[in-house]
């Protein structure tokens, strides 16, 4: 790739990353597929080669936190296996709420465990009947002494069960509506937290997605996530910066489709000559190529704009879009790569319908890619553009 805007030091670590995908990773990805077991050993790759480490300061035991190579990690390790490209991602969107609003007691207790990797956190917002509209959640937490007791129910968790850190969202304040919400982190031991069925599914198998029970679950009070009523806030700042990470996942996968259409075409021949060389086929490739170097600008631009610091609109929208068209892209160019197969591109002895299903988780989570329009649209309105109208009778 001529265009590049990391530093020496983060190409050494993508070199590494890409190198351990390479020769690691990617021989176990069909294996993950067909077990849909979680891959503890790539875990165990990840913690003996500091990986976790980019999402984290040094303070906490990290490499310097940075939100474009954390973006990048993933990328590169989606590009062959989406399953583990999104081990990295959820790291990252469980660790964001005790970064954004941890106090540094709780920094200094959890940040270190999951820096290593040594625990895995997750994330869970989503109940039975709340997904995109997540402020109708039921769960409640109630204040008892210096205690809240949390009762309640998450749905469509990832890394359910196998999480050690849980930042869970429910009320506290029912009249309050949005402003009824809070955040608490919730260790996987606690006495009343189960979790239970983890569900089938059609791609990302190896990833457990699953449900969560809190019966009387008595939380310190110490574990609050910044005030009681932030947590709406605090989820929406939470997913401002993850949801880049999905797109990083989506653009890995239509990256590593790409290529490996590309060699396809290359040697399998039709009518005398390489497939690639038939016109419609070509066009193919420079379509998936183009969409791919166009969500990678995206996602880049948007991992340094988070790592400016920037809020608000300007952020929100940004990482809206980066979701919406890394995603849609991977969707459009899994897709594409498995018809430039042909029957063998709808084959297991293939990586390509693998990664096509595993796309199409991409468009769904961390907000639909309908949830994602709205906001978009939304932010714009916000914006005042009455300037370009000026001069127009
Ligand atoms: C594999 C997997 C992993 C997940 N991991 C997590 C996790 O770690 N943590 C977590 O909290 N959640 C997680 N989720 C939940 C996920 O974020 C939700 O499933 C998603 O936000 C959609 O919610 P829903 O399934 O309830 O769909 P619904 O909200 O019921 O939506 C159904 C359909 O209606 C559309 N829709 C809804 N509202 C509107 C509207 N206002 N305008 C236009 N269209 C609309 C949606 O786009 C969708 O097409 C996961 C889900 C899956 C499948």
């Amino acid at each position: 790739m001529a265009w590049d805007v990391l530093s020496d030091e983060q190409r050494e670590i993508r070199e590494l990353v890409r190198t351990l995908a390479r020769e690691r990773i990617a021989p176990r990805a069909a294996e993950i597929d067909k077990s849909a077991e979680f891959p503890w050993d790539v875990v165990e790759l990840f913690r003996d080669h500091a990986v976790f480490g980019v999402m984290y300061d040094e303070e906490y035991g990290g490499l310097g936190a940075s939100a474009l190579m954390t973006l990048v990690a993933v990328e590169e390790v989606s590009k062959v296996c989406a399953t583990s490209g999104l081990i990295l991602g959820v790291q990252e969107l469980g660790s964001l709420g005790l970064k954004l609003a941890g106090t540094e007691e709780q920094k200094r207790r959890y940040l270190p465990l999951l820096a290593s990797g040594e625990w895995l956190a997750a994330y869970a917002l989503t109940e039975p009947g709340s997904g995109s509209d997540s402020a109708a959640m039921r769960s409640e937490a109630r204040r008892d002494g210096d205690a809240y007791v949390l009762n309640g129910s998450k749905r469509f968790i990832t890394n359910a069960g196998v999480a050690s850190l849980y930042t869970v969202f429910a009320k506290t304040e029912w009249a309050a509506g949005h402003g009824g919400i809070s955040a608490f982190l919730v260790e996987g031991e606690t006495p009343g937290f189960e979790v239970g069925r983890i569900e089938p599914k059609m791609g990302i198998k190896g990833s457990t997605t699953g449900e969560l029970f809190f019966n009387d679950c008595r939380i310190p009070a110490d574990n609050l996530l910044g005030e009681e009523g932030e947590g709406f806030r605090i989820a929406m700042r939470i997913l401002d910066r993850s949801r880049p990470g999905i797109g990083a996942q989506g653009l890995g996968l239509a990256q590593g489709a790409t290529d490996y259409a590309l060699e396809y075409a290359k040697t399998r021949e039709t009518m005398g000559k390489p497939i690639a060389e038939h016109q419609l086929i070509a066009g193919m490739l420079a379509d998936m190529e183009t969409k791919c170097e166009a969500a990678r600008g995206l996602l880049y631009r948007c991992g340094e704009l988070i790592d400016e610091g920037a809020e608000g609109t300007e952020l929100t929208k940004l990482s809206a879009m980066t979701k919406l068209y890394c995603t849609d892209v991977a969707m459009d160019v899994t897709t594409d790569a498995v018809q430039i197969l042909g029957g063998y591109g709808y084959m297991q002895e293939y990586p390509l319908e693998r990664m096509m299903r595993d796309a199409k988780i991409t468009q769904l989570y961390e907000g639909t890619n309908q949830i994602q329009r709205l906001v978009i649209a939304r932010e714009m309105l916000k914006e005042n553009r009455a300037f370009l109208l000026a001069g127009v009778a």
